[in-house]
Formats: structure tokens, sequence, C-alpha cells
């Protein structure tokens, strides 16, 4: 396949993202980087990934801290989030994103709002104040009201697979793990005013190529301002693994989320693209192929790290050391790095969104 031929319809999609040759790959991923830098420039924003619990409610069939898996489990005070937080400020990342389990019960609701309106309220001398992206999973609309007002302006919520009959087999068939209600939320958070930021596992058992397609012309159809999508990476003792279904090797499953990144770029040209944590346990400058390929978001992950290393999603998840900053040079290309930033998308209008002067946007500058 030449890149003259690609197309962006599901068909060209799901063609382009079957191809396996490496020169087709390589150009597409020129292109990719090549159209970036000309719509949203080179700058790559931080994201300092605080990893605040592994406890979750869920069970979802891939993941390594799903509720019925045994592993020590953890989760980070108010104080140790902040002082996490605080290193953010102090290496001038801009934002934070705070991730964790799904856990719906009030203590933890209302100390993610007291640890949010705590964040806002840190000295950053000269930047801004923090910028915040929360991870943490589905909740009631009010819920997500709740930290919108105490300071959250991004919210990060994969659908994981677009095809309900995919989704429901990597996970629980219960009211749990619902597919609808998912897609709600996204839509939730959308209205509530949050940049709701989308995306799916790469390279996963019972997973085509048209499912992937789908993926990106879904991401399009939601007009989502960010996408974060990544390789799936197996967890040894996961339902998913053991049920021995094959997906591709590790050095396909790599090549397909730089591809992916690639095909994104190219059919929505001004979002923000998360080179994915998982790209970098499958080859250690992976985030930086990730921008190579036209990502333009990193999230150098600067949870303590005696706890980092219990939040085991799959295997060899904690192969870079704490906080590990991405390499400036590669390729002959120089990765600008937009610190002390917010980097929204250039996507999102706060104009057309309600709550709009919550936030004000501080990438001006
Ligand atoms: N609990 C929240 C949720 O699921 O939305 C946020 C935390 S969850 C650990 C973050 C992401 O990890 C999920 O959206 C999922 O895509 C990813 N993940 C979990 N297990 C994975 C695996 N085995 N391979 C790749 N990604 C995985
Ligand atoms: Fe829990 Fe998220 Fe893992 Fe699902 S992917 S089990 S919701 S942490």
């Amino acid at each position: 396949m030449n890149l003259s031929e690609l197309t962006l319809d599901r068909e060209g999609l799901a063609a382009a993202i079957a191809c396996e040759d490496p020169a087709f790959e390589a150009d597409l991923r020129k292109e990719a980087y090549r159209i970036k830098v000309a719509t949203i420039g080179p700058e790559v924003y931080l994201r300092g990934l605080i990893e605040i619990s592994n406890i979750c409610a869920k069970n979802c069939l891939y993941c390594g801290i799903r509720r019925d898996i045994r592993c020590q489990r953890y989760e980070l005070s108010e104080e140790e989030a902040l002082a996490t937080a605080r290193i953010a400020a102090q290496r001038h990342f801009g934002s934070v994103v705070i991730q964790g389990g799904e856990r719906t019960d009030v203590a933890f609701i209302r100390k993610i709002t007291r640890l949010l309106k705590a964040i806002k309220a840190i000295d950053t001398g000269a930047d801004p104040p923090l910028g915040v992206t929360l991870s943490l999973g589905e909740q009631a609309r009010e819920v997500y009201e709740e930290w919108f007002d105490a300071g959250a302006h991004r919210y990060l919520l994969r659908i994981e697979a677009t095809n309900p009959d995919l989704y429901h087999k990597i996970h629980p068939n219960d009211p749990l793990h619902s597919y609808d209600r998912r897609l709600q939320a996204l839509y939730d958070l959308k209205e509530i005013g949050y940049q709701a930021g989308t995306g799916a596992m790469i390279g996963m058992p019972f997973q085509r190529a048209e499912d992937m397609a789908d993926d990106l012309l879904f991401y399009k159809k939601f007009d989502a301002p960010m996408v974060g999508m990544g390789p799936y990476n197996p967890h040894p003792e996961t339902p998913l693994t053991l049920t021995g279904a094959p997906y591709p090797s590790a050095e396909r499953r790599f090549a397909l989320g730089l591809k992916m990144i690639a095909l994104l770029r190219l059919l929505m040209p001004d979002i923000n693209i998360a080179a994915a944590t998982a790209l970098e346990v499958l080859d250690p400058r992976g985030r930086e192929k990730g921008i190579l390929a036209g990502a333009n978001v990193i999230m150098p992950n600067i949870t303590p790290e005696d706890q980092m290393v219990k939040y085991n999603l799959y295997d060899r998840k904690t192969s870079l050391p704490d906080g590990a900053m991405p390499v400036e040079e590669m390729d002959d290309k120089r990765i600008v790095i937009g610190y002390g930033r917010w980097g929204d998308s250039k996507h999102f209008s706060s104009a057309l969104r309600p709550g709009v002067g919550k936030h004000d946007n501080h990438d001006s500058q």
C-alpha cells in the first residue's frame, strides 16, 4: 500500500491498519508528524501521572488491578498525593493526571474534591495553577460536576472498545460493566464542560482491523479534544490472558500503536494525542516514537516508586524509572517540551461549552 492510496473512510483505515509493510508505516508516521507540526506546532505537553490508588470496584477482564485479582493494594493519602503534585509544579510540568481504580464511595469522592482544591492552590511561581486531568472511571453526573467545580478540567475515560460485542468480550457481563453506561458517562463529561478524552486498547484478542478503524471514527464522531489510546499488554493472571485467545506479537502491537496515533492525527489534526505509557513498556523509546508518529502529550509517571510498582496493570508496566523525562532529540527531530503550560487541545473551544470561565485557558503566554 502507498500513502497516496490511503483514504480516511472505514475501508481505507482498516486497509491501512491491516497493512504490515514497514515502508508504508514509516511514510505514514512521517506524514502524521508533518501534519502535527504544521497544525499545532512542535510542542509536547507534560502531565505528571499520579496513580492515586490500585483499589478498584470493577473487574475488567484485561486489567492487572481488577477487583478479583490478588495483589497488594494501596491508596495515596491526600498529603502524599499533594506532595507528588507539588513535585510536578516544581518541575514545571504544567498539569497532572490523577488516575486510579474506579471507586464510587463517598469517602473517596470527597477526598478527590479536597485534593483538587488543594492542588489548584499550589504556588507554581510564575506558572499558571496546575491543570488537572482526572481518570477515575465512571461516576454519577453529580460527582463529575463536583470535581469540575473543584478545579478538574479534563477527564480521560477510555471507551476501551467501540464495538459493543468486543466490549462485552473483554468485560464481565453485568450492569457494573455496561457499554451504554460508559458511553453515557462520556457524554455527561462533555456536557458538563470537561475536555472529555477517550481511547481504546490496540491489539487485543478478538479485535479486528475494522474494529480499530471504527475506534478512530468514533473519536471523530464524538469530537474528542483529546485521545489516549495504547497497545494492549497482557497481564499473566487476568481472565483475558488465561482464555489463551491469540493477539498480535509485542512488535506488531507496538507498530499498531504508532500507526493508530498517525492515522488519528490525519483524521483529527488539531487534537491532543497522548503517547501512552503502554508504548514505553514495549520499547524504552516508545513515548518519543509516539511523538514522532503524531502524538503531542507525554505523561511522566511521578507516583512514589514504592506504590508505582503496585499499579501493575500489565506485565512489565514499570520499566522506566520514576518521572523519567523524554529524550529531547530523536531521529534528527528536536522534541520541544512546553514547560509550565496546560497544553489544552486546540480543538476544544470553551466558548462552545457550558461552564465557560470556570477554567480559563492558560496557554496564551
Ligand atoms: N479505572 C479507570 C478506568 O478504567 O477508566 C482508570 C484507570 S485504568 C487502569 C486506565 C486504563 O488502563 C484503562 O482505560 C485501560 O485501557 C488501561 N489498561 C488496563 N489494563 C490494560 C492492559 N492489560 N493493557 C493495556 N491497557 C490496559
Ligand atoms: Fe478497574 Fe480501570 Fe482496571 Fe477496569 S481498567 S479493572 S475500571 S482500574
